[in-house]
This record gives C-alpha cells, structure tokens and sequence, in this order.
C-alpha cells in the first residue's frame, strides 16, 4: 500500500470513537525515504484543524530546533501514534492507541526509516522494530515550557543529527 492509500484509509477510518469529534485524519507527513521519523501521541486542536502533524507551537519549536542542528523538517517523516485529535487533547485510550497503531506499523514498513524518535509519551506505546534504532526524547511542548527540559531536548536534537551523520 502507498502512503497515499494509507492517508484515505486513515481519513476514512472510524475504528475507534476519536474520528466523531474530530475535524481532520492527521495521518502524518513527510518524504518516503525519510531515514528519520519522528513520532508523537497524537496531533492537537491546531493540527485537527489543518490536518497536518506538528504544527501549532510545540511544532513550530521542534521544526526551529530541528533547523538549527541542520535538520530540515521536509527531510524527516513526522507522524503520531494516534492519527485523530482526542477530546480536550486527553491522552489516547488503550482501545484507541490499539485501534490506530497498525497504521503506524503500516507507515513503519513502507518508510523503512533508520531511526525512530519517539517524543514525550508516545514512548510508551510505540511498537519497537527489530533494526530501526530509537531514540526517546522530551516532547517538544516540554521543553517549551521548562528550561531544563529545553536544554535536554537541544542536547537530544544534537545526539540525532550525530547520528544522521554517522
Ligand atoms: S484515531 Fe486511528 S483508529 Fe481511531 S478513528 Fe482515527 S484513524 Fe481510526
């Protein structure tokens, strides 16, 4: 399957109750070779309205730190681990996490990326894949907030780009 028939599947998905209130599937986007894909638990209000990932201001920050290491935010692959933004932006329920990964397993196989950085929580309930390396950061909405937390996340922006490098 293409990551374009993977999008209409997601925009058309309603197998858990996240897609009612939802304006926008945020499948996700980037280049299909991407060696990198970032992957976050699910898209907020201003990317349900856009529907496009990471682009309130948690991503407009992570897209100025990924500039500044080097990273261009075209060259990655940015998705969530639940593709519908979820009522009062609650975390995901299990049901709904379980309902909505075997797309990312899906994006996963297609992308075939190098390594996978996993933002904030969505650590806990991404599927680890024999080959691909990850990488467990701070989310981005952190590390606006909280300086220590900024300045982890700049070191672990640092860390990916040494590993893009390699
Ligand atoms: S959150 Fe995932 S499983 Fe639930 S309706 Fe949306 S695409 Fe389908």
């Amino acid at each position: 399957m293409t990551l374009e028939e993977l999008n209409y599947k997601i925009y058309a998905c309603r197998k858990c109750r996240l897609w009612h209130g939802a304006k926008h599937g945020v499948p996700g986007e980037g280049p299909l070779n991407a060696r990198v894909m970032l992957v976050g638990q699910n898209p907020g209000a201003d990317e349900d309205e856009l529907g496009r990932p990471f682009v309130g201001r948690a991503g407009k920050f992570l897209t100025k730190i990924l500039a500044e290491n080097g990273i261009k935010r075209e060259d990655v692959f940015i998705t969530n681990i639940v593709k519908h933004v979820s009522p009062k932006n609650r975390k995901p329920f299990a049901d709904e996490v379980a309902a909505c990964l075997p797309y990312l397993n899906a994006q996963i196989s297609t992308i075939k990326p190098k390594t996978i950085v996993l933002l904030g929580a969505s650590a806990k309930d991404a599927p680890r894949v024999e080959g691909i390396e990850y990488l467990e950061i701070v989310h981005p909405s952190a590390a606006m907030r909280f300086n220590k937390m900024r300045e982890k996340f700049k070191r672990q922006i640092a860390e990916l780009t040494k590993r893009m490098n390699q």
